[in-house]
């Protein structure tokens, strides 16, 4: 892993601002979803006792939490009334009230990512200012303050909501003039369009000395009808030194921001081989689900040891290759989810099921993912696709229907 001796040797000497922790250690967490599962399943090992916020009373992470509060997520208040009291704070999802979080930051509560951080990346175009006032390579852009400044850059462009978008909404694709109608009204970034040859991200730990450790470049596949993403694979498919490149402008992006924990960084290598930083997620990311399986500290873990100030871990490789695939919902399900196929998936070499706990159904809904370790690329991907034509979620009528 490509780690910066420059800036180590720079922080060597900053001493470790160190959190005891053990079985009365509080730990609160921001949103209950899946990645908030899996956070909860790394944080038995640490003996540590979370607490969950979500404003959905149904959240999949509900009956696993030693408190859970329902709440709204961006509700200052309602943020400080949870946190109050906690020795640490963290979150699964960005979109978070970052006043609520100063407050707890003052209060004495340790939270990370640090509220400033969440507030430049909150805001796809603070983002992308950073990056552009730090030097990070990153596509050629312009803010406007609404629709009618759509044309500003030309075309192609992509344009992106500045707040409030996640998984592709929020962003359009505009070709030419005539797609301007499209356009979202709301303050918006506009981006040049990238020639994407392929998108891959890596997730960075920094901690409080500054150290840091990448995963292994993971690689997007798309599916080239649906246009979507079929499957996550690492490593990428890339050579040896654009995987070094893509570390070096991650490890970059952490250290200008002085960033303290686990930040996912999703890149475009276009056709011309640069690469340049898409955006940043200061969280665990649904490219490192494989992690748990397929290296020695899983990114889970990697963000815990971060929220409570302890040595990173190891990011080499269990396995030579991981992948993990989506599990959705089947077109016409509605319901309870009932799954089909997971016999014959789990019967595979490699295979984890973590399900998330949804406790509906709908077409196309992410329910879960399988991830999948082996020796070769080739492998993996043919046991993925074979597990992808077995693994179906169809709907039952819940109880009182
Ligand atoms: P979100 O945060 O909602 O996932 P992204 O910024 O990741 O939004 O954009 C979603 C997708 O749109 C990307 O995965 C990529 O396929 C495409 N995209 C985003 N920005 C650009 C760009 N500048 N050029 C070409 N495609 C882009």
């Amino acid at each position: 892993m490509l780690k910066s001796a420059e800036y180590l040797c720079g922080m060597a000497s900053k001493t470790k601002n160190s959190a005891s922790f053990g079985p009365s250690l509080r730990l609160g967490v921001l949103g209950g979803g899946q990645l908030g599962r899996m956070m909860i399943q790394s944080a038995v090992d640490f003996d540590a006792r979370v607490e969950v916020m979500d404003p959905s009373a149904d959240a999949p992470c509900r009956f696993l939490t030693h408190r859970f509060v329902q709440g709204d997520l961006n509700d200052a208040d309602a943020v400080e009334k949870f946190g109050s009291g906690l020795d640490c704070l963290t979150i699964e999802i960005e979109n978070v009230s970052v006043e609520g979080l100063r407050r707890l930051e003052a209060q004495g509560v340790r939270v990370i990512p640090k509220p400033d951080h969440l507030a430049i990346i909150q805001d796809k175009g603070l983002q992308k200012q950073f990056f552009a006032d730090h030097g990070i390579p990153t596509s050629p852009f312009q803010l406007i303050a609404d629709a009618n400044e759509v044309g500003a850059m030309g075309f192609p462009i992509v344009q992106k909501m500045r707040k409030g978008g996640y998984d592709g909404k929020g962003v359009k694709v505009l070709k030419n003039v005539a797609d301007a109608s499209k356009a979202f009204q709301s303050p918006s970034l506009l981006e040049k369009a990238v020639r994407i040859h392929k998108e891959l991200s890596v997730i960075v730990a920094r901690n409080s000395m500054g150290e840091t450790q990448c995963f292994p470049v993971v690689e997007a596949v798309f599916d080239p009808v649906a246009n979507l993403v079929d499957y996550l694979i690492a490593p990428a498919d890339i050579s040896i030194e654009e995987a070094q490149t893509a570390e070096r402008i991650v490890i970059q992006v952490a250290e200008c921001m002085e960033f303290e924990g686990l930040l996912a960084v999703e890149l475009f290598l276009d056709t011309e081989g640069h690469i340049v930083v898409n955006e940043v997620a200061p969280r665990t990311h649904n490219s490192g689900h494989h992690t748990i399986e397929a290296n020695i500290t899983s990114q889970f873990e990697q963000h815990l040891r971060t929220v409570l100030d302890l040595p990173l871990g190891s990011t080499a490789p269990v396995h030579p290759v991981g992948a993990m695939v989506n599990v959705v919902g089947a077109a016409d399900a509605r319901g309870l989810p009932d799954y089909r196929g997971i016999d014959a998936a789990l019967a595979t070499e490699g295979v984890h099921p973590p399900l998330s706990g949804k406790s509906q159904v709908k077409p196309f809904r992410k329910m879960g993912h399988v991830t999948i370790t082996g020796e070769t690329r080739q492998e993996v991907i043919e046991r993925m696709m074979r597990i992808r034509e077995q693994l179906a979620v169809e709907g039952k009528p819940t109880p009182t229907e």
